[in-house]
């Protein structure tokens, strides 16, 4: 900003820093996907990644450094929780990353590391700021926040005057096998959860997305497929059915391509719209967490 006055140009210079900074950035040979790591000020590290589909431009955003929920699937779950981020942590992950990229931003999605639901406060003073018109302008209908289902957060969610989209991590269709996959399910069945689930339906209006990882033998039968229509069935819902990335030293494994076409199939039949999403950039993409993790147990700061 050469139009300000120098001394004024040295002060901010001087005491106006990024909070973030980059570590280390890897990108997709298609061109697909970009994974960025970056470092905080007190040396914590975080992924953010950008994904590019036709003309759409999406933006992974991380909430905390680490998560306390301990899903038995997740790095960054395995790595155990470190603490929040600050809203300014939050938004600058967008900036750095619009910065470089020339096309225009039109899509954030909160499913980096942590649970957003655990950092509500903070996650919506970022998120204003990043849809506020005097600022990045990005429309609530454009971000979604992907949650565990923390009790209470999506019904608060729901009382929100902006139209944040919703995500819910699912990831099995009983509460014995959830349980066993994802212990914030002891706090919140499923039961419970569907209700705060209607509840934001019935408030918004909006489409809920249910994303479910496709965890080999566990959980992708067509035993879970029928179980999982049962549950959805009537729910203005859409299904994204995600295949595993396996993360080294967790004793999971990918469910093969024709049986996620099976359990596609039983659901798109039962009249629920099912999609698989095929990650981007697989040769850069390892399953979220795993860049951080490795970097933090490079510094043997890690568990
Ligand atoms: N904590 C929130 C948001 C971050 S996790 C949540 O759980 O929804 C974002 C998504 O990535 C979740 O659906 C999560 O289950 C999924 N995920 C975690 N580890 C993964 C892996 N190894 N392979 C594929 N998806 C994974
Ligand atoms: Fe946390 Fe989400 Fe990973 Fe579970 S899947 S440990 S809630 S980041």
């Amino acid at each position: 900003m050469s139009n300000l006055p120098a001394d004024l140009q040295e002060q901010l210079n001087t005491n106006m820093k990024p909070l973030l900074s980059y570590d280390t950035s890897l990108k997709a040979k298609d061109h697909s996907a970009d994974k960025h790591l970056f470092k905080c000020r007190d040396g914590a590290h975080l992924e953010s990644v950008l994904l590019r589909s036709g003309k759409r431009r999406t933006i992974c955003l991380s909430t905390q450094v680490g998560c306390a929920l301990a899903c038995k699937f997740c790095h960054t779950g395995l790595a155990g929780f470190k603490r929040n981020l600050s809203p300014g942590e939050i938004v600058e992950q967008v900036l750095h990353i619009k910065r470089e990229e020339p096309d225009r931003i039109s899509n954030i999605v909160v499913m980096g590391m942590g649970e957003p639901m655990l950092n509500y406060n903070q996650l919506m003073i970022a998120l204003r700021q990043i849809n506020s018109p005097d600022a990045l302008g990005l429309g609530a209908r454009h971000i979604t926040i992907s949650t565990s289902g923390v009790k209470g957060g999506i019904l608060k969610l729901a009382e929100e005057p902006e139209q944040w989209g919703l995500a819910v991590s699912l990831h099995a269709p009983n509460d014995e096998l959830r349980t066993e996959l994802m212990p914030i399910n002891k706090s919140l069945p499923l039961k419970e959860l569907m209700i705060e689930i209607d509840t934001y339906i019935k408030k918004t209006k909006r489409r809920v997305s249910f994303e479910y990882i496709m965890l080999g033998d566990t959980n992708s039968s067509e035993k879970e497929a029928r179980e999982l229509l049962q549950l959805l069935k009537g729910k203005l819902c859409h299904v994204n059915l995600i295949p595993y990335n396996p993360v080294p030293t967790l004793p999971f494994s990918a469910t093969s391509l024709k049986k996620i076409q099976r359990f596609q199939d039983i659901l798109v039949r039962g009249k629920i719209p099912c999609t698989t999403r095929f990650e981007k950039g697989q040769d850069i993409l390892a399953a979220c967490g795993q860049l951080a993790h490795k970097k933090v147990e490079k510094e043997s700061c890690s568990k």
